[in-house]
């Protein structure tokens, strides 16, 4: 029982096996990925990934990457201690976590649900690589993660591994299904690039729905009533805020490019990445998250 020597994020007994994610090899995701042929060019323009920049340069090709993940079948994912032993199931009971939150935050909104691909995926946003991370379709209102990231993440980007690191990500992503759902997603593409942008203000309103959630994660239960989680310790919120930083435009710019750029920022640095999570998780309260019409969005402070 003893955290530092195995983190328990999820209780072992939790039953996570209606998790909505599913392993979409080559497009076989839940419910049919009917795609059109021709949308390669409309794939970075339509989706919303986890951070900007160039994602081919930042991850550096990453198909020659050996793949570590365990590729186990969703269906084996019954379990907490699933979750805590194997990052696809951690994603899986990830999303039953997020989904009991955000159905009873927004109860008219449908629930998402996430891909778990491998190399590459077709989308109704077009085809897409892994190298691009792990990003939300609006069109088909999915969220698409190949969880090789994650080595990369830790590897390339600086995240320190925990198993939160990886969680914050899908609660990103998860965030921008919500704002599809309140029409914030809207103002990324019509104000696609710069500091005070309407993409920075998009990605920094998902980072604290991403807190919101984990600030009320420890409550979230399974369909049969009973916890998710441990209660959250500093080490998991540490990890979190190592993945927000991980992922700020300063911080990618800096070792993609060797400066920063504001001008091109279309995520927010690393500190603003952090500090709307930590928003959103002491208040846990998305509400609290109104990043669109905040002066700055250095204002997280409130
Ligand atoms: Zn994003």
């Amino acid at each position: 029982m003893d955290r530092e020597a195995a983190p328990m994020t999820f209780r072992e007994n939790a039953n996570i096996g209606s998790g909505r994610a599913s392993r979409g090899g080559g497009g076989g995701g839940r419910g049919g990925l009917a795609v059109g042929g021709g949308l390669g060019a409309l794939v970075l323009a339509l989706v919303v990934m986890l951070f900007g920049g160039d994602p081919g340069q930042v991850l550096g090709g990453g198909q020659e990457q050996a793949p570590q993940a365990e590729n186990v079948d969703l269906a084996d994912c019954q379990t907490g201690a699933d979750a805590n032993r194997s990052v696809d199931c951690r994603m899986q009971a990830t999303m039953v976590s997020l989904e009991d939150y955000w159905t009873a935050v927004l109860p008219d909104a449908e629930p998402t649900s996430a891909i778990l691909f491998s190399g590459s995926v077709q989308t109704q946003c077009g085809n897409a690589t892994s190298d691009v991370g792990p990003f939300y379709c609006p069109l088909d209102r999915r969220i698409y993660l190949d969880t090789t990231f994650f080595n990369q993440l830790q590897g390339q980007l600086g995240a320190d591994g925990g198993n939160f690191s990886q969680m914050y990500v899908l609660a990103h992503e998860y965030g921008h299904h919500i704002q599809n759902y309140t029409g914030a997603l809207q103002y990324s593409q019509q104000d696609p690039r710069g500091p005070e942008s309407g993409a920075v203000r998009v990605e920094l309103q998902a980072d604290c729905f991403a807190g919101a959630w984990a600030g009320n994660a420890s409550r979230t239960q399974d369909e049969q009533g009973q916890l998710l989680l441990e209660e959250l310790s500093r080490e998991d919120i540490e990890s979190a805020l190592s993945a927000a930083s991980a992922v700020g435009d300063d911080s990618i710019q800096e070792q993609m490019q060797g400066q920063v750029t504001p001008h091109t920022w279309s995520h927010g640095s690393s500190e603003q990445r952090m500090g709307w999570f930590m928003r959103g998780y002491e208040s846990a309260d998305p509400n609290q998250c109104d990043t669109l019409n905040v002066a700055s969005v250095d204002d997280y402070q409130g």
